[in-house]
């Protein structure tokens, strides 16, 4: 057994002046997860994160609503802290930037950076509102956009055509908070000097090292430009009166940019929790640190994560990073979350809808890989994926075989240790841990899901319920239970960074103490007695969702686009990237009704001579008479175990002539969005369905 590592891990600090969507909780849920699997390995892992409350946004959003930005920052931090712990993340410290300690540490990086000679001033000419007495951050001045004309674009970007340009080539440019007409004004800004051959050659360096996701390293790469190129310039890190932060030591009303402090909010937060416990901070954060660090962050930071931040912390005598994990976007629906639609769904409204945050846990996992794709909530198949998986396998398995034990045996365990059903279950343990460390969460719930299949296969081969009816009280069905039992507590074990709640409820059950990978090997032993099962987890109801949307739909319809977000003027917007063609997304009722689906029972099935990939159907649609139909399942299915089943099919395709027939519609099946052959799924319809029917 090696030592215990020493752990730390951090997301991206949510900013102070907005609610926390489901969008968000994607990266939540993902560093929960690894957090809580490194913490049942057994290592020391500590968890920090911190609300990012400084800046423009924030100061005009509580004069907005006539409070201080203190009050702003405490009741969101508030509604933030109640989000995360209802979606069951469990930091080790949840704080502020808005903190003496964030204060010092960012003090201090400063101070160190300028005895590096790293800081320097410079005059800049800025847009100034003279009615509002303020310079304008980007985000807050409109104009019209230089490229197409589009009015009321924003200073950085236009939304319409995607053109990014600088504030001063907007045509007829106003301030967003007074409306009035802005001027060009100088003002003095200090400036984090990344252009340094210093910072440059670390940079290289850093990137190299061969632990960025490829992805990452690649975009870097190209940030950085050509060796001996100098691509990267220097960061303006001040802002002037008034500004909500912290003011710049030595410099008359100049305050850090919120972006410089928001990562120094780690430290922060992570100063604040060591105070509190008796951790040794200098030992995660001082230069030649052997403790791990890691920052889990949505793509659109990485600019901020994997240059500026290493070359602060490298240049100020710390530690850097041992990794940045980025992620992608999430869509719904295959488009980008919409107030209009109902998709833009609030961290909030899903709990109060009354929806499991473990079933939203259980389906982000099932869609991360570690990579910074984007990941898609697709409605139904969210629906379908819970209720299959988490109730159909892995529920399953418990539900079916818990009261025999009760009842014959006064829920006493017997089975024989070395069975065959426990030890395929025990020996996917070192994959699925493998997976859970490299992030790539959905292969560790397939991984996971294929023994609950083999596990069901079993225990429906041997029938217990056949068994019991026999003989209540046979050794065999004691056994079997008993098997199926330690393999659902193998299973828990495995879910248990993604179904925390659900896993204590099992741990009750089971009336056993809470497990880490430790407990891998240790099984419900002889004369074990588990306690009466009660229901463990609900089916997702479509209709829960539906009343999701509704409540979305309704409730944030007639608030205003968006509000300004903090400045990331370095690069592109999430919602541009995350942006597909939603008004191309949704068909009218009358398209769907023109598709005529209808019940089909395959009376014959064949191989076609010649065809790879061909089988023919012959299809009987009741009243409607035959079809025949070439499908290309041949890959999935032997034609002899289709002859006799009910299917779906499109009854007025038009007919097409093909090599081997004509082919008179076609059936549905289906697949991964690739086309991938391997896994192709025909429809059936529930019992009672008849030939001919039509599917609406
Ligand atoms: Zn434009």
């Amino acid at each position: 057994m090696t030592a215990p590592r020493k752990i730390l891990v951090t997301s991206a600090l949510p900013y102070a002046n907005g609610a926390i969507h489901l969008g968000h909780l994607v990266e939540y849920i993902q560093t929960d997860i690894w957090v809580r699997f490194q913490k049942m390995r057994g290592h020391n892992c500590h968890y920090v994160c911190a609300d990012d409350t400084h800046g423009t946004p924030i100061m005009l959003r509580a004069e907005k609503e006539g409070i201080t930005p203190e009050q702003l920052i405490a009741r969101v931090h508030g509604e933030h802290s109640r989000d995360f712990a209802g979606f069951h993340i469990a930091f080790d410290n949840y704080y502020s930037t808005h903190s003496d300690e964030t204060r010092t540490h960012a003090e201090d990086i400063y101070a160190k950076l300028q005895t590096a000679g790293l800081i320097e001033t410079r005059a800049i000419e800025q847009f100034y509102d003279p009615v509002k007495e303020m310079f304008l951050p980007d985000r807050f001045i409109k104009g019209e956009c230089p490229k197409c004309g589009a009015k009321d674009q924003y200073g950085d970007n236009c939304e319409v055509c995607g053109a990014a340009y600088a504030p001063a080539e907007l045509k007829n440019p106003y301030s967003a908070v007074s409306g009035a007409k802005p001027e060009m004004r100088n003002s003095e800004h200090y400036f984090f000097k990344l252009s340094d051959p210093r910072c440059q050659a670390f940079l290289r360096e850093w990137t190299r090292g061969g632990q960025l996701q490829a992805e990452a390293a690649n975009k870097m790469q190209e940030w950085l430009g050509a060796d001996g190129e100098n691509k990267l310039s220097d960061w303006d890190i001040s802002r002037d009166a008034p500004y909500f932060g912290f003011r710049i030591p030595g410099a008359d009303n100049k305050f850090f940019y919120v972006w410089l402090d928001a990562p120094v909010g780690y430290m922060g937060s992570f100063q604040n929790l060591a105070n509190r416990v008796g951790l040794n901070f200098d030992e995660y954060w001082q230069d030649g640190s052997e403790t791990e660090l890691y920052h889990f962050i949505g793509k659109d930071i990485l600019y901020f994560h994997a240059l500026f931040w290493p070359a602060m912390l490298k240049f100020s005598g710390h530690r850097t990073p041992t990794n940045v994990f980025a992620h992608g976007f999430l869509t719904v629906d295959g488009a980008k979350m919409s107030k209009s639609r109902g998709t833009f769904i609030t961290a909030e409204s899903y709990l109060t809808t009354g929806l499991n945050p473990e079933w939203l846990r259980y389906y982000f996992a099932a869609k991360l890989n570690g990579s910074m794709e984007d990941i898609d909530l697709s409605l139904d198949d969210f629906i379908a994926r819970v209720n299959s998986d988490l109730i159909g396998k892995y529920i399953n398995i418990a539900s079916r075989c818990a009261g025999f034990l009760t009842k014959g045996f006064g829920g006493k365990i017997a089975f024989d240790a070395d069975a065959d059903l426990v030890a395929m279950a025990r020996a996917g343990s070192d994959t699925i841990a493998e997976c859970y460390e490299q992030r790539d969460y959905g292969r560790a719930l397939r991984e996971i899901m294929a023994i609950a299949d083999r596990a069901n296969g079993v225990i429906a081969s041997v029938a217990p319920w056949t068994i019991a009816k026999q003989d209540p009280t046979s050794p065999a069905l004691q056994a079997i239970c008993s098997e199926a039992l330690e393999v659902f507590r193998l299973l828990t074990l495995y879910l248990k960074p993604v179904l925390p709640k659900l896993a204590e409820q099992v741990e009750s059950f089971l009336g056993i103490p809470a497990q880490g990978w430790a407990e891998v090997p240790v099984h419900l032993t002889k004369g074990h007695l588990i306690n009466n099962y009660s229901h463990l987890m609900q089916r997702i109801d479509p209709k829960q969702v539906e009343a999701l949307v509704a409540a979305n739909r309704d409730s944030l319809a007639a608030t205003p686009a968006v509000e300004p977000k903090k400045e990331k003027k370095v690069e592109a917007k999430p919602e541009q990237v995350a942006a597909t063609s939603n008004d191309n997304a949704f068909i009218s009722i009358d398209d769907f009704m023109k598709i005529d689906l209808r019940i089909a029972k395959i009376a014959n099935a064949e191989h076609v001579e010649g065809a790879d990939k061909l089988i023919r159907l012959q299809l009987d649609l009741g009243a409607l008479g035959t079809r025949q139909v070439f499908a290309g399942i041949k890959s999935a299915y032997d034609p002899a175990l289709l002859i006799g089943r009910l299917t779906v099919m499109v009854a007025n395709l038009a007919p097409r002539k093909m090599k081997f027939g004509m082919s008179e519609g076609m059936v549905l099946a289906a697949s991964d969005t690739e086309g991938n052959t391997s896994g192709l799924y025909i429809l059936s319809p529930d019992s009672g369905a008849t030939p001919g029917m039509k599917v609406k």
